[in-house]
């Protein structure tokens, strides 16, 4: 019995360090890909849900491997966090966002925003806000049209490291929203002492609009805090028109998915910004 035992722990073992080694060659591969510039970003369109016409659009990574396989943001955003690395890969989507940004008011759209995905990791390092400013400086865009989005789990952390630091990047110009809205635990009070602008509705409550008769309550919920917090309220992962008639009906400012716009590559995005009316 005691022989089997041990062959067991010892698959287990064989299990974990499998799990560890695939990790270990993922973020291996990420580094080189980041190295050989094999990340690049697209861009979705956000909308007004009154005139839906576009008011800007969310930055996201893409990892193409040179055999062509996408690798999702989702599969390899974590490990980046955890090694560190994101702190790099971060400064490089902020300092590419900015520039993009810069080049649509060339392009004639001074006034489209441009929302930047911000990691805890990132967030909490302390030169993240000399990165910031040294984005916004070198790239020559609108520090008022940028926009970071950073999740309620950060709100949640680090209370006075974050109000601080949060001020501090406001004197930028740039705006903050509350990403995945709704899925953490924030506390209303405190959350009335964050200095930010946008609370966005997670996707998973969009979801639920028109799926059952109490479908829209938690959209319903946000949409009313932010209201009353003075906040602007956009919606992400809208997939239909009923959604997106429901979530404006309902007081909702701006949506943004795949309803209105995949996320797309900068020249597609020029292209699609051109066949929407003004
Ligand atoms: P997120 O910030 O919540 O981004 C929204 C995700 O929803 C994106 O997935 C987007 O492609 C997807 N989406 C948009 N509209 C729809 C829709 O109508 N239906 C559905 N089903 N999905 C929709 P993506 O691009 O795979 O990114 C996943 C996550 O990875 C992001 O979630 C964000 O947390 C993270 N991420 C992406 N880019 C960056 C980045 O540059 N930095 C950091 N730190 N995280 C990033
Ligand atoms: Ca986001
Ligand atoms: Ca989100
Ligand atoms: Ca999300």
């Amino acid at each position: 019995a005691k022989e089997r035992n041990r062959g067991e722990i010892n698959y287990f073992t064989l299990d974990m360090s499998k799990e560890i080694q695939e990790k270990h060659n993922l973020l291996q591969a990420l580094r080189k890909a980041f190295d050989n510039e094999r990340l690049f970003l697209m861009y979705q369109p956000q909308v007004d849900l009154v005139t839906r016409s576009p008011i800007g659009m969310e930055a996201l990574i893409r990892w193409k491997k040179d055999n062509g396989e996408f690798v999702p943001p989702d599969r390899f955003i974590h490990l980046a966090e955890n090694s560190g690395l994101i702190v790099s890969i971060g400064e490089w989507v902020m300092r590419v966002a900015c520039h993009k940004q810069a080049e649509l008011a060339r392009a004639g759209y001074p006034h489209l925003r441009m929302a930047i995905n911000i990691s805890v990791a990132q967030f909490r390092h302390p030169r993240f806000p000399f990165m910031l400013k040294r984005a916004l400086d070198d790239s020559g865009c609108d520090p008022t049209c940028i926009e970071l989005e950073i999740t309620e789990s950060m709100a949640m952390l680090e209370a006075d490291y974050l109000l601080l630091t949060l001020e501090k990047l406001k004197e930028t110009g740039i705006t903050v929203a509350i990403d995945d809205f709704g899925t953490g635990f924030s506390s209303l009070a405190y959350l009335q002492r964050l200095s930010v602008d946008r609370l966005k509705i997670d996707r998973g409550f969009v979801k639920e609009i028109g799926e059952s008769e109490r479908g829209a309550q938690i959209p319903e919920m946000v949409i009313q805090l932010g209201n009353n917090l003075g906040l602007k309220v956009i919606a992400e992962g809208v997939e239909k028109l009923a959604q997106a008639d429901m979530l404006q009906k309902l007081g909702c400012h701006e949506a943004q998915g795949y309803y209105f716009g995949r996320p797309m590559e900068f020249s597609n995005l020029l292209d699609w910004l051109g066949t929407q009316s003004p």
